[in-house]
């Protein structure tokens, strides 16, 4: 509990201060705690701090973990979602921030309507280009997103991306200032509010907030290390 309190203090007053050095007003960025892999205690031990907002990227683990954490938090969708899992995820998440295909969007905007939903969440970018990662090309994203934004149950908010893994934070920073700049270039071609980019995790955030990030995906730097063979 001291330790994931403690961490996510210091976590809080990073990112305010990377947000002041961008000249960027703090309240501006939201902490989205990425939970995965860990258990229910730790959401407790985090929620009791204040903290609201939850990650998971797996929908069987985020079922059996979210009715056993305190209600009234919300929980944020961040990882590779599969077509027959759509179903599942949408009545558990209000956030999906990683529709990183037109076939997914197309699913999650169908089966959102059979219910008279609407989904919220962000079109993740595979920006430095890595076989390994998923999402839309810049260019793929440049093509499809004018139909995109006309599915009629999806509301699209903005863009996400992972930066390559490094041990030097500075790597990153080019890779979001390139998704910042998508995201001011899709939007003035189309007219599409895309107030929101989730970008930054734990070993990148800083330079995540100052080339703006509006949503910061932090896990092991908050709740510590992962088995490493369970990253997703
Ligand atoms: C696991 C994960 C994170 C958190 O990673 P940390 O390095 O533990 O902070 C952030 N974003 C996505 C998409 C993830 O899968």
């Amino acid at each position: 509990m001291d330790n994931i309190a403690a961490h996510l203090s210091a976590i809080r007053d990073k990112i305010s201060a990377s947000a002041r050095r961008a000249g960027r007003d703090p309240s501006a960025v939201r902490l989205v705690a990425v939970s995965k892999t860990h258990p229910a205690g730790a959401v407790v031990d985090a929620a009791a701090t204040g903290q609201t907002v939850f990650g998971e990227s797996r929908v069987q683990e985020a079922r059996d973990k979210i009715p056993a954490c305190p209600p009234g938090l919300e929980w944020h969708f961040i990882g590779h979602l599969q077509k027959n899992k759509v179903r599942q995820a949408l009545p558990l998440f209000s956030f999906f921030h990683s529709i990183d295909s037109t076939a997914l969007a197309e699913a999650m905007n169908r089966i959102a309507g059979e219910t008279g939903k609407k989904v919220e969440g962000l079109l993740e970018v595979n920006v430095s280009g890595e076989e390994t990662k998923h999402g839309f090309t810049p260019d793929q994203l440049r093509a499809e997103f004018p139909a995109l934004g006309r599915l009629p149950h999806l509301c699209i908010r903005g863009l996400m991306t992972m930066a390559p893994y490094s041990d030097n934070p500075e790597d990153a920073r080019p890779v979001f200032r390139a998704l910042r700049e998508l995201r001011d270039e899709l939007q003035s071609a189309h007219g599409h509010p895309l107030p929101e980019l989730s970008m930054g995790m734990s070993g990148d955030f800083e330079p995540a907030v100052e080339e703006g990030a509006t949503l910061v995906r932090v896990g092991s730097s908050i709740f510590g290390a992962r088995p490493s063979n369970n990253e997703k």
